[in-house]
């Protein structure tokens, strides 16, 4: 797939989203949020003949602006499902009428375009900048120090004074910026709530990406990180959701899979995710997709088809009842 086909900035994700729904009002539903100069949205992905009942649901989303190929993967998806072909005119090899009628899926592509709308790349491919200035476009440089701007949950501009805002921050209003990962005021959360409190998904994947530094792996699914707490059913559908996954990577060339794992972090941290997602862990099954950003050995259309991989097998397990 050729960079023209990769739709992950908000001037090319947008069009096409209102494109769809407007082509596909029998099969789509937009919902948006709106804090500040740019609309978020989750397309949700239907039969709307069909009643919701009996669907199995899942929700797809990506947080973070500095990590674009879920968004590319998320709108390849998609366009699979409504217009039958891949972005670059490949026909599809989903079975989406089958998909539509048996299923309901949400996308919300990017989660944070204003932050995405000031990322001076379309992609990060390891060609051009070193894992620190990777992370200093990510979140920002302190104006004080030079160095790599804290990552907080938010921040004002009257209280700190960076040279350079972080693509990962959402700005949300006059003054206030947000990790949408970490902050319910976030555009994230705030489709996240509107859509759980709407809908019963049987899974929920959470698309990232991460620069896998020093390691010889460049993708792995993530468990949450309260993985020794959640009930034994979640933990059961979750753990092979993840082996699913991981197996369909294994198969893909350049794809060097990390086993599953549970989320590292501990204290504060882990406080800090317990706290925002906690309620969300043990509702229903989770996992995190992590596909290696800005390194020369995955680039963007690998990227792409590592984080696509890990959607398609999210929707054939929809459809194996049982
Ligand atoms: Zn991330």
């Amino acid at each position: 797939m050729t960079e023209r086909f990769w739709l992950a900035k908000p001037h090319q994700t947008e069009p096409k989203i209102l494109e769809w729904a407007r082509k596909y009002p029998q099969w789509t539903h937009l919902d948006m949020v709106r804090p500040w100069h740019h609309t978020a949205y989750a397309i949700t992905v239907t039969d709307r003949d069909v009643p919701d009942e009996g669907k199995r649901k899942c929700l797809f989303a990506v947080p973070h602006g500095h990590e674009p190929a879920g968004t590319v993967a998320c709108m390849n998806v998609l366009s699979q499902l409504l217009d039958g072909c891949e972005l670059d005119g490949t026909p599809t090899t989903l079975d989406r009428e089958r998909i539509l009628r048996e299923t309901l899926l949400t996308f919300i592509p990017d989660a944070n375009p204003e932050g995405r709308s000031r990322s001076p790349e379309d992609w990060w491919d390891g060609s051009k900048y070193t894992n620190e200035e990777f992370l200093k476009f990510a979140f920002g440089i302190d104006a004080r120090t030079g160095e790599r701007f804290k990552r907080v949950d938010r921040w004002r501009t009257t209280e700190e004074r960076v040279s350079l805002v972080g693509i990962a921050y959402e700005r949300i209003d006059e003054t206030t910026y947000v990790e949408p990962n970490r902050d319910w005021g976030s555009s994230f959360f705030r489709l996240i709530h509107l859509l759980t409190a709407r809908h019963r998904y049987d899974q929920f994947l959470d698309l990232h990406q991460t620069e896998f530094e020093g390691s010889p792996h460049n993708c792995v699914i993530l468990l949450p990180v309260i993985w020794d707490e959640l009930p034994q059913a979640i933990r059961a559908i979750s753990q092979a959701w993840a082996e699913d996954i991981t197996t369909a990577w294994r198969q893909m060339e350049n794809a060097n899979p990390q086993p599953p794992c549970a989320l590292g972090y501990t204290g504060q941290q882990r406080a800090y995710f317990e706290q925002r997602w906690g309620a969300l862990y043990r509702a229903y099954p989770q996992l995190t997709v992590e596909v290696q950003n800005n390194h020369p050995r995955t680039p963007p259309d690998l990227q792409r088809r590592l984080s696509e991989a890990a959607i398609r097998v999210s929707v054939e397990r929809l459809m194996v009842k049982g």
